[in-house]
C-alpha cells in the first residue's frame, strides 16, 4: 500500500480514504474489477459513494499508473492493479476467471518500425490488450 501513495503524492493526488479504499480493493482481489464491482465492494465500507465518484477515482487511479484499464467481452471498462507503475509493460487477461497477469516483455518497436516506413508516420504510444487461459483455466 505504501508505495501506491506514494505514487498518488508523485502525481498530486490528495491521499483521501475514497482513494485508499479502492486500491485496497484491488491489493486484496487480483482479477480485473467492473466500476460495478468496485461500488458493490465499496459500499461494506462507503455506504453513499456514487458510481461517478467511482468512474472518477479509477480515472484518476489509471492516470497515474496504479491501475490498468481494458475493455470486457461486451465493451466495459476493467480495471486490475498494476504492480510496476514506472515501467513499459502489458498486462494479460484470463477469459475465464479473469485473473490478471503482467508481462514485461514489450516487441512492439518492430511493428512501430513497420508501421512508420509504410505510413511515413511517428507512432508515440500503444497498447494492448492480450487476452486467453491462464495456466490453471487452460
Ligand atoms: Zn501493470
Ligand atoms: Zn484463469
Ligand atoms: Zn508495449
Amino acid at each position: 500500500m505504501q508505495s501506491y501513495l506514494q505514487v498518488l503524492k508523485a502525481n498530486r493526488l490528495k491521499i483521501t480514504p475514497r482513494r485508499k479504499a479502492v486500491i485496497d480493493i484491488f491489493i486484496r482481489c487480483n482479477y480485473r474489477l467492473s466500476p460495478y464491482d468496485v461500488r458493490a465492494k465499496l459500499r461494506r465500507k462507503l455506504s453513499t459513494i456514487g458510481l461517478p465518484t467511482v468512474y472518477r477515482i479509477l480515472a484518476e487511479l489509471k492516470n497515474a499508473g496504479i491501475l490498468a484499464q481494458s475493455l470486457s467481452e461486451d465493451r466495459q471498462l476493467r480495471y486490475a492493479l498494476c504492480t510496476l507503475p514506472h515501467q513499459h509493460h502489458h498486462h494479460f487477461s484470463c477469459r475465464k476467471c479473469k485473473k490478471v497477469e503482467e508481462v514485461d516483455f514489450c516487441n512492439f518497436k518492430g511493428i512501430s518500425r513497420f508501421i512508420e516506413n509504410k505510413l511515413n508516420a511517428k507512432v508515440e504510444t500503444h497498447q494492448l490488450q492480450i487476452e486467453g487461459l491462464c495456466s490453471k483455466c487452460k
